[in-house]
């Protein structure tokens, strides 16, 4: 990767191709998402939003390009070289939250980091702190059908951000919240990104809430049809 186009850039896709039989999901020719700042994905439905971000989570395999993630090439990673990134390097966060019903919020949002086989000393402090920076503290011990789904939603971006990944991205994280929910929600991002610097990558169909972050790229027919 040349440094000319990876100073600021936490995540980079090049020519990224996928297919399903005759039908072009995606034709990326290149994108770069910003590091430390909020990059939002609109489009409308079918356009290839949720393709180009499964693609650049590497949760869905593409049939052809690259996707550099600091000074890895990840197409070129193994399954379990995968595995081990995708957990310690990005956060996840889908439109229903994901959560494990028979695990209490407390124990969801420390999931990442028993996989990365942290000991309970060195995640606590980072699962306290996410869940006091979300508002949940009360709820730490109710499992998520004891919770509202905006409680759910918060106790999901908690738990994608408990490995202090590079960056976290988020599919419709906030459609199937009401508009006060959805508003305090982003609200969260934004003071999340303020205070951590933290790096997102936001597919939403929402345009109001696409303009409260930095960079807007929009999507149609599986191609950036503008960025700004
Ligand atoms: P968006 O998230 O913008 O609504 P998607 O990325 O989910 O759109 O889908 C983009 C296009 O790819 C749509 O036309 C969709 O029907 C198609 N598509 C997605 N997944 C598959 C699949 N597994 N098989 C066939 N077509 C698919
Ligand atoms: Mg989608």
């Amino acid at each position: 990767m040349s440094s000319s186009q990876s100073n600021d850039a936490c995540l980079i896709g090049k020519k990224l191709k996928k297919s399903y039989g005759d039908f072009v999901a995606l034709d990326i020719d290149y994108i770069a998402v910003e590091k430390h700042k909020i990059t939002s994905i609109v489009g409308s439905s079918g356009a290839g939003k949720s393709t180009l971000l499964h693609a650049l989570g590497t949760l869905m395999p593409v049939d052809s390009g690259e996707i550099w993630l600091q000074d890895k090439n990840l197409v070129r990673l193994d399954s379990k070289e995968l595995a081990h990134i995708r957990n310690l390097k990005f956060g996840f966060v889908f439109q229903h939250h994901q959560l494990i019903p028979e695990l209490s919020a407390l124990e969801n949002i420390a999931l990442p980091a028993l996989i990365a086989k942290k000991n309970k000393e060195a995640y606590m402090p980072r699962v306290n702190e996410l869940i006091q920076f979300m508002g949940i503290t009360h709820r730490a011990n109710h499992k998520p059908n004891e919770m509202s789904g905006g409680e759910q939603q918060r106790v999901a971006i908690c738990r994608a951000l408990v490995n202090e990944p590079e960056i976290v991205l988020l599919d419709e994280p906030t459609g199937n919240l009401d508009s006060a929910n959805y508003t305090m929600i982003h609200e969260l991002f934004q003071q999340l990104n303020r205070e951590f610097q933290q790096t997102f990558l936001i597919v939403t169909h929402n345009q109001e809430l696409a303009k409260l972050s930095h960079r807007i790229i929009e999507i149609k027919d599986g191609k950036i049809k503008s960025e700004d």
